[in-house]
């Protein structure tokens, strides 16, 4: 993409009601709009991260058998008021229609998605199998200030799996956690990540949470000194060793919950009534798992562990493009020549590039939107690079610059 065709731009100086690190470049780098706390556009930039983000969810979600739907937003009071949560959700959004009639906002889908299953169905021959949707949410936060970490409506991806006796279910879950190590490895986050154990809520003992470690979290979690895994502050006191492995000597640290798996047991499957017949002839309720992941969370995420003070650093797998190609303006019709056509042998080639080929910006303020912007390589083709050969070259993450032939550029940037 031109950059001078994209409608958004980069702004000098943060929102001042923004104070959390993952707004403030994310809307001066123009990827997402505040439209009030705790709700956001994403614009082209944003979009894109969010798609690539979704993209790896989805991979691994398809790679565990989870069967992809879209459930609606608006949801019948009758099914929260059938499992208790109409009143008992504090934050729960309630909306009257001119009928009259009342609705919930999801919050969340189990409320959905076992009346839908329930028709569906049968025998413990459909069992066992998961279906997962990404899709937005919308919760009464009362503190919305921590910018895509705490939205009002934010993009969650929820999985819920379905079966016939705990064992099964185990093994599910086990599967479930492997994609979930997956899924965060891939976004750039595994090795700030943390399986927690926390508050289980109904059933189990405990839920697991995956905990990022970062200033901007709100959850404090003690880290296993043996083995690593951690317990969230909220249990810690029920929980003096470590339920893993016993030991009790543990770090304190403050993380972001990115992601969460419960096993609900039969808690939603009750009030609905969802039972098959078993294959010694008797009704049974089935049992569920759940497993959520906020996806716009996981990008305010991304955006504090991996930024500097000149901004984003995007990892490749989610960065909007993999290349910054920059012209730097030149009284040499050659620089703008060479430029477009590497912009071109790029676009050829498949590579996601944007192109900086404003007119009217100096070299000093295109270099500093790329880095605000964080795209994972900056190609730069300016009088001196050409007169050295070529086109400069340099990792966001990285000072390293190397002088590279145009012509090999493309088949350089193929490999990486
Ligand atoms: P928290 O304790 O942070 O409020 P939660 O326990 O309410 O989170 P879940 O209901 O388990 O969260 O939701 C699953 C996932 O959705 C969370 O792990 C998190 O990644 C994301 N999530 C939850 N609430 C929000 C929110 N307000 N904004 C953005 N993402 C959220
Ligand atoms: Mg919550």
């Amino acid at each position: 993409m031109r950059q001078s065709q994209l409608f958004t731009k980069t702004q000098k100086n943060a929102p001042k009601d923004e104070m959390s690190v993952n707004a403030q470049f994310l809307i001066r780098g123009g990827f997402i709009n505040k439209e009030l706390a705790g709700v956001y556009s994403f614009l082209p930039l944003g979009f894109r991260v969010m798609k690539k983000i979704e993209q790896v969810i989805r991979e691994e979600m398809d790679a565990i058998g989870g069967q992809e739907i879209f459930m609606p937003s608006l949801q019948p009071k009758d099914n929260w008021e059938k499992t208790g949560r109409w009143s008992a959700m504090d934050d729960l959004y309630k909306l009257k229609d001119a009928g009259n009639r009342e609705f919930a906002l999801g919050p969340t889908h189990e409320e959905i998605v076992v009346p839908l299953v329930k028709k569906h169905i049968q025998s413990h021959k459909d069992i066992p199998f998961a279906v997962y949707q990404i899709q937005n949410k919308f919760r009464m936060e009362l503190r919305a200030k921590s910018g895509l970490l705490r939205g009002r409506e934010f993009l969650m991806k929820d999985l819920y799996s379905f079966h016939a006796n705990e064992k099964d279910l185990d093994a599910y879950y086990e599967k479930a956690k492997t994609a979930y190590w997956k899924i965060f490895e891939r976004a750039g986050l595994k090795e700030k990540t943390y399986f927690t154990f926390a508050s289980g809520g109904t059933f189990s003992r405990y839920s697991h949470e995956f905990q990022t470690l970062s200033e901007a979290g709100e959850d404090t979690i003690y880290i296993c000194e043996k083995c690593k895994n951690a317990v969230n502050k909220e249990i810690k006191h029920e929980t003096p060793k470590c339920p893993v492995c016993g030991e009790n000597k543990f770090k304190e640290e403050k993380a972001i919950e990115v992601g969460n798996i419960f096993k609900l047991m039969d808690k939603f499957a009750k009030p609905f009534d969802l039972k098959v017949t078993d294959s010694d002839g008797r009704e049974k309720n089935l049992i569920m798992g759940c497993y959520g992941i906020g996806l716009s969370r996981l990008a305010g995420t991304i955006v504090e562990v991996h930024h500097d003070e000149k901004g984003i650093v995007w990892p490749e797998s989610v960065a909007p493009f993999k290349v910054h190609l920059i012209e730097v303006k030149s009284q040499k019709s050659k620089v703008k020549s060479e430029a477009e056509k590497l912009y071109e042998g790029l676009l050829n080639n498949g590579i996601e590039v944007l192109y900086d080929d404003r007119d009217e910006s100096s070299a000093g303020e295109k270099f500093a939107d790329a880095d605000l912007i964080g795209i994972p390589w900056r190609v730069v083709v300016s009088e001196k690079s050409v007169a050295a050969g070529g086109a400069e070259i340099k990792k966001r993450s990285e000072n390293k610059k190397e002088i590279i032939a145009i012509n090999k550029l493309v088949d350089y940037l193929s490999k990486k």
